[in-house]
């Protein structure tokens, strides 16, 4: 068997698109959705994500809004900075770019940006949603997971999911998200036992574990959907490469649809921040979500 890739950058290309025509449908009830980023510290890569997703706003009709700290900064000072966008009615989605530098307490400052605007999904208010089945803001890589499982094929109910990793941002929600499509959820971590037997079971297979190429060939179950979340950097033939947590050509043999590392994934995390920060707009104003 070969798969057939999952272009996930030509879904998310076509879900910015309606995002823009949503944008714009929102816009004749007088609101304009606004995301607002804050980047403490100055790691480039992190950099390169908040101009990034400066861009995407730009042309999806959303206003950005980007506040820089120094590595330095006190949490009371962003803490403050959260509390500004809280407050400002401009401003529908308030991301806080991870990693903060060490002195900080992450989650204490995520459980401070207001639920409502909470694009990335990761306040206990969302998360606890989440977990009970009420309607929320959802992280937005799982989210991105979840629309390529159902385009590809359609109603999930009844399959067996099996997903390697159990973070807060990509295995703890997209098992939440799979159980409420009435998947069958096998959530595996680094001490789970006869890890290749239980990914063998899955007709979905997740992989978020930051592990380059980890999962092979074999562990796959014939004709099964694969999910290669991770974003690995690694040296190949004297070149730097991008690779997944899956061996993207062992398991081709098995699989029957795959995302690429990269084109797979990634693309659709951007593409869900919008989708939510117009999301957020249109519930903090009462209007209907035109992606609904
Ligand atoms: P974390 O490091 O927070 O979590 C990794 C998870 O993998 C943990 O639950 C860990 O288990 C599990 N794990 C680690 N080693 C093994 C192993 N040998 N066998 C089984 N499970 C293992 O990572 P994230 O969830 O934040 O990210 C995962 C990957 O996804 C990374 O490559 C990251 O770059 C990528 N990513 C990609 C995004 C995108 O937009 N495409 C967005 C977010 C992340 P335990 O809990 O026991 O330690």
């Amino acid at each position: 068997m070969s798969a057939h890739p999952i272009d996930g950058k030509a879904f998310a290309a076509a879900l910015r698109e309606k995002i823009a025509i949503g944008v714009a449908q929102v816009a004749a009830h007088g609101v304009t959705p606004g995301l607002a980023v804050i980047l403490v510290g100055d790691d480039p890569a992190s950099h390169v994500y908040v101009r990034n997703k400066g861009k995407a706003c730009a042309e999806a009709g959303i206003a950005s809004f980007e506040t820089i700290l120094p590595a330095s900064t006190t949490q009371a000072a962003l803490l403050a900075q959260v509390a500004a966008y809280n407050a400002d009615p401009n401003v529908h989605g308030i991301l806080v770019q991870l990693p903060l530098p060490a002195h900080m307490d992450a989650q204490a400052v995520i459980n401070a940006i207001d639920p409502a605007k909470d694009v990335d999904g990761f306040h206990v208010i969302n998360a606890g949603r989440l977990a009970v089945g009420q309607d929320g803001l959802v992280p937005c890589t799982p989210l991105g997971c979840l629309l390529l499982l159902k385009d590809k094929l359609g109603s999930l109910a009844g399959k067996h999911a099996v997903i390697l990793g159990r973070s807060n941002i990509v295995g703890k929600p997209m098992a939440q998200l799979l159980l409420k499509e009435s998947c069958t959820v096998t959530i595996c971590h680094s001490r789970t036992e006869f890890l290749s037997q239980e990914t063998r079971r899955g007709d979905i297979l997740v992989a978020a574990i930051g592990k380059p190429e980890f999962v092979k060939g074999a562990w796959i179950k014939p004709g099964a959907t694969v999910i290669d979340v991770g974003i690995n950097r690694i040296e190949r033939d004297g070149k730097t490469k991008l690779v997944g947590d899956v061996d993207f050509a062992a398991a081709s043999e098995f699989a029957k649809f795959i995302t690429p590392v990269p084109g797979g994934v990634g693309p659709m995390t951007i593409a869900c921040l919008l989708r939510n920060t117009l999301q957020a707009a249109c519930a903090i104003h009462g209007v209907d979500f035109p992606l609904a």
